[in-house]
């Protein structure tokens, strides 16, 4: 197949997998899923995702803007909730138009807009993003929880007050973590604020549940989720980004130059610090298709990115073969939280999207240009 790099290419029959397991779970345990666009924002594949998920959640108001523009028009029952750390007076008149819930960071957001909010949309459903003030998250940039967190309303800044306008109360405590994290998470929540549940309509879960991954324990988070509906008489949401684009595709790149200084380096036509920020920010490593391990393999090279970074490194990786100039390097799971972070700095050219349709034909959906890198300086 013929196609430029760098190219990230989405695999539909994956992510109609990654769907459908979801769906499995909004079926047996009544929950609804909806998808955090923050991790996956590819809209074209929205016709798809949208036949299963029943909504967006949205990170401010460009998000929420997609939400409605290219969801909805897909599934008209389609949800847009929309949270923001915090909202300025202008864009919340905007998000209250196109959102059908707002989540609110502290009590003093949520009196601040609430007026505004009911009167421009009677019935966008309010909430309260809580802070349950545990969690088991893998990497403290990653920690809503941590300590100093701005990210949530602790016990101790909960305002009762606010009750009177509160439809649901949510919480984003977990990164990528198995059922047994939110279990955990649910003991300390429940014990905390279930006092404050007996009018509510629902319970938002958040994301950072790895669903999709092999080993989650599907039928487990199904019983827990059951078993709070039954509890609480509330519905419950889930809104996972990376479980929805969890191992649906990956970025494919060129060899542009091999050589050695000390050990043999690659110069790939990608990027890891514009590209793959991940790799540098987590930090972890990608797997590339067909290597191992540094040494592993007879021929070991540091893959590196276009750019003038020094630090623009994905890794040492080992191969069968030497590489040469024209080879393709295919970075595994880099569908969720890449292109969605992608930059153009020092003015690289962004990866293409790329769809693989059922039937085998790769379309691509996007091109990037000088343009994009133009439009966004002056
Ligand atoms: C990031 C985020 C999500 C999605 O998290 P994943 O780890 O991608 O599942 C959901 N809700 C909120 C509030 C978030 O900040």
């Amino acid at each position: 197949m013929m196609f430029k790099t760098p190219c990230y290419i989405c695999e539909e029959n994956l992510l109609e997998n990654n769907l459908k397991l979801l769906d499995d779970v909004q079926k047996e345990s009544g929950a609804k899923i909806i998808l955090a666009l923050k991790g996956f924002a590819m809209w074209s594949t929205f016709p798809l995702i949208s036949k299963y998920l029943k909504g967006c959640t949205a990170s401010g108001l460009n998000e929420a803007r997609l939400a409605r523009e290219e969801f909805c028009k897909h599934n008209p029952h389609a949800e847009v909730h929309t949270y923001s750390p915090a909202f300025s007076d202008g864009d919340i008149k905007e998000i209250a138009k196109i959102s059908d819930h707002i989540v609110f960071n502290t009590p003093s957001q949520l009196s601040r807009h609430v007026g505004t909010v009911k009167e421009i949309n009677p019935h966008a459903s309010i909430s309260l993003r809580i802070n349950p003030e545990v969690s088991s998250s893998p990497k403290d940039i990653y920690n809503p929880c941590g300590v100093y967190s701005r990210l949530g309303t602790t016990l101790a800044n909960f305002d009762e007050d606010i009750l009177k306008y509160v439809d649901g109360l949510n919480f984003h405590a977990l990164c990528e973590q198995n059922v047994n994290a939110l279990e955990e998470v649910l003991v300390t929540f429940e014990k905390n604020f279930s006092k404050y549940f007996k009018d509510l309509k629902y319970i938002n879960f958040g994301g950072g549940h790895h669903i999709t991954k092999k080993g989650y324990d599907v039928q487990k988070l199904i019983k827990i989720i059951k078993k709070f509906k039954a509890k609480y008489a509330v519905e419950v949401y889930l809104e996972p980004g990376e479980a929805v684009g969890w191992e649906t595709g990956y970025l494919v790149s060129t060899v542009l130059d091999v050589f050695k200084n000390g050990m043999w380096v690659a110069i790939l036509d990608t990027s890891a610090d514009a590209h793959m920020p991940d790799t540098l920010s987590m930090p972890y490593r990608a797997d590339v298709r067909g290597s191992g391990e540094a040494g592993d393999k007879k021929y070991t090279y540091r893959l590196g990115g276009n750019t003038c970074l020094a630090g623009d490194i994905m890794g040492d990786y080992s191969f069968d073969e030497p590489l040469k100039i024209g080879d393709k390097i295919i970075f595994e799971d880099q569908i969720h939280y890449t292109f969605v972070k992608n930059t153009t700095f020092n003015g690289i050219k962004l990866p293409s999207l790329a769809i693989l349709r059922k039937d085998g034909i790769l379309e691509i959906v996007k091109e990037f240009g000088y343009e994009d890198y133009k439009e966004r300086l002056s």
